[in-house]
């Protein structure tokens, strides 16, 4: 007799920005019980070996800017759609939380032509993780009044009425993927006329053992940081609130020789995903 599968709730995860004990306890139930993760770059090999089900089978779907190693995402639909119809259960694992830049939608809304159901789970944001590990209050009174979460792609082409309101906001602006284009942001920000109060910090692979944060007035960057090249994930903090760091700061740094917390996305991974 043909007996009718059960379908599983697929689950969306956030792992948090890389300190391990930065999951939440639900993230951390769903990975315990799942048949099959797939998960993200900016997810670490800790999490999972300290997470996962043993049996669970793993597929790194990572994407990464500048390699050609990224997993397509009609991939990463297809995988979540095929498996959930095999009766499995699967996690969707992302760095930070689930929905803050990241392709949540698209893979809800193939789930949803399959009528596939899903949970989605809160993570810890980059930007939480980052501020919180810099001693960097977002919104500390006397500095800022909101907080934006935004990003500056290679190729964006930002109107300069945009820049001008960027500048000139008391808002404190997190820049999400923007390591590579960090002295242009600073640039057309200077441009745009930016307060010399206001800071920058740049912090890298925030929350884990590797993380540096570099810090300056917005107008000394380029003399003292310009062209830096800076380990990948990158945060970027500007406003009134970067300068609070130097006092506030609370974790200690070691000295990094080129070390990467996060493995980089790796050619061939689609076949490797698909196999
Ligand atoms: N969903 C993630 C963001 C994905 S976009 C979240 O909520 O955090 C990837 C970008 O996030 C990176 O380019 C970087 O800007 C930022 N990021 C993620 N983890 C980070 C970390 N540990 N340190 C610094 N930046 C990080």
């Amino acid at each position: 007799m043909d007996q009718k599968k059960q379908i599983h709730k697929v689950i969306f995860a956030g792992a948090g920005p890389g300190d391990p004990e930065l999951i939440t306890i639900k993230t951390a139930r769903h990975l315990r019980v799942a048949e099959v993760i797939i998960t993200d770059r900016l997810v670490s090999e800790v999490i999972l070996e300290r997470y996962s089900n043993p049996k669970a089978l793993i597929l790194h779907a990572g994407k990464q800017r500048r390699t050609d190693g990224s997993t397509p995402q009609h991939i990463i639909n297809e995988l979540l759609v095929d498996y959930a119809l095999q009766g499995k259960k699967v996690v969707r694992l992302k760095g930070g939380d689930v929905s803050i830049f990241s392709n949540l939608l698209d893979e809800l809304q193939a789930l949803n032509k399959y009528d596939i159901s899903y949970e989605i789970v809160p993570g810890v944001t980059a930007a939480c993780g980052a501020a919180a590990y810099a001693g960097i209050p977002l919104t500390a009174r006397n500095h800022a009044q909101a907080v934006r979460l935004l990003t500056l792609h290679q190729n964006d082409i930002i109107q300069s009425a945009y820049w001008t309101e960027l500048a000139q906001t008391e808002d404190t602006l997190v820049f999400y993927m923007s390591g590579d284009t960090t002295d242009e942001l600073v640039k057309q920000l200077l441009n745009h006329g930016i307060q010399a109060d206001k800071y920058i910090a740049v912090i890298e692979q925030a929350t884990t053992p590797l993380q540096k944060v570099i810090s300056s007035p917005i107008y000394e960057f380029e003399k003292d940081f310009g062209k830096s090249n800076y380990h990948s994930p990158t945060l970027i903090i500007v406003g009134k609130v970067a300068g609070l760091h130097e006092e506030l700061k609370w974790k200690a740094e070691k000295e990094n020789k080129g070390e990467l917390y996060f493995k980089p996305v790796s050619k061939n991974k689609e076949e490797e995903v698909r196999a």
